[in-house]
């Protein structure tokens, strides 16, 4: 069949595709671990369901403004007055089916061919798909598990190019969970600046940092430059509710407006029900936030300590997001497992656990193991994991251990 060019330029996201297979697992009766899933397993809070419910009793059923209905837009403003201290007006805000439709409407906005557009990695594999669908070039700046994956101003700098048009921070990063300074921003943002260049920040995960870091990344771009900033977040990681699909862009009116022809286009608003939701959740009680933040702290050192207990897995403890990124070459071998890609299909098909591969994220030799489940499938799954690393130590396929 014949399809458009573009579509060479992009694969399956690998993030989905580890949720079907293991599905498909689990389908033909597989007691599946998934470590796969980038989700909460946590219910949507009782308030925020209650306000689903409230919206569809009252018939809260039409189409609304395809930006989103101006109380959700207000709400958003009002949390990032409350938690960051800025202003933001509605008409700076639009509603999107998830972060991930607020970043591709900002790259279909922003981008065009002869782009390059900065990003760090390892990375979300839909940031580099979204630049490449937009017809620009994803230019990659690699961090390093050694400095704990930490994202730097200065090589990011050191990779403008009068090509330049952006750059794309994502902080709390997936897969790595590592931050990005307030410091390290103001440098990136001051070089911007400078140069017209767009900062757009990636804060799918600004609720899950785990400890009291300054992490107020939006004052520090709003006071330097602000006309060039644009935030994309969402709902569905800090209130659990990745299946509501709400997320929002923050950037200079005239940027939105332009992403609202885009979604006017494409999907208009997302639905009316979702957005009653939304906005309980963003002005109701947060204390199922940090609920839930406490329980992936507890979840995450475990983890972390029952992983590292092996020296094969050589593991940042990461200090936000809800992944684990552990380096995994010991476990590979020339005459055994020859990468991460294989490591994660062996680990479905014998043990029946789901990690995602490194490879996805531009970075092959880890792989990405999310802790949003129960601390004892978390238990069970690290068992197997470990059983399996047993059985290649037992016939020999494994590379000497550090
Ligand atoms: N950005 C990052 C870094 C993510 O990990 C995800 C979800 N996995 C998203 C954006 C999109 O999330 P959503 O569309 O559900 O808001």
């Amino acid at each position: 069949m014949n399809f458009a060019s573009r579509m060479n330029r992009v694969t399956v996201s690998p993030t989905l595709k580890v949720g079907a297979d293991a599905e498909r697992l689990r389908r033909a009766g597989v007691d599946v671990v998934d470590l796969g899933a980038g989700e909460p397993d946590f219910a949507t809070p009782e308030h925020v369901k209650q306000a689903a419910h409230d919206a569809l009793n009252a018939n809260f059923t039409k189409y609304t403004p395809s930006a989103g209905v101006l109380e959700l837009r207000e709400a958003v403003a009002q949390r990032y007055r409350l938690d960051h201290g800025v202003e933001i007006k509605p008409e700076e805000v639009i509603i999107t089916a998830g972060a991930k439709q607020a970043l591709f409407n900002t790259a279909f906005v922003l981008f065009e061919p002869g782009d390059e557009v900065i990003t760090h990695g390892p990375f979300w594999p839909s940031i580099g798909d979204q630049i490449k669908l937009a017809d620009a070039r994803p230019v990659i700046v690699h961090t390093s598990m050694e400095d704990g994956f930490t994202i730097k101003a200065a090589p990011i700098i050191d990779a403008i190019t009068p090509r330049t048009k952006a750059i794309i921070i994502n902080s709390p990063c997936n897969p790595t969970g590592a931050l990005m300074t307030e410091s390290e921003m103001a440098q990136i943002a001051d070089a911007a600046a400078a140069r017209g260049i767009w900062v757009i920040v990636d804060f799918t995960y600004e609720r899950l940092i785990y400890e009291p870091t300054p992490h107020n990344l939006i004052k520090v771009l709003f006071d330097r430059m602000r006309d060039r900033t644009v935030i994309c977040s969402g709902a569905s990681k800090a209130y659990a509710m990745t299946g509501w699909r709400c997320g929002w862009a923050v950037g200079p009116k005239e940027m939105i407006a332009q992403c609202n022809v885009i979604q006017g286009h494409a999907t208009s608003n997302i639905s009316s029900i979702t957005q009653k939701a939304a906005i309980a959740a963003l002005t109701g009680p947060q204390d199922g936030v940090t609920a839930m933040l406490n329980e992936y702290r507890t979840r995450r050192d475990a983890v972390h300590g029952w992983l590292t207990a092996d020296p094969r897995f050589v593991c940042v403890k990461p200090g936000g997001a809800f992944y684990l990124f552990p380096y995994v070459a010991d476990l590979l071998s020339p005459t055994g497992i020859r990468s991460s890609g294989e490591l994660a299909e062996a680990l479905l098909k014998e043990v029946a656990v789901a990690v995602t591969p490194g490879e996805g994220f531009d970075a092959p030799g880890y792989f990405r193991l999310s802790y949003a489940t129960s601390i004892e499938r978390l238990k069970e799954g690290c068992d197997r994991i470990k059983s399996f690393v047993q059985k290649l130590e037992s016939t020999g396929k494994l590379t000497a251990t550090r």
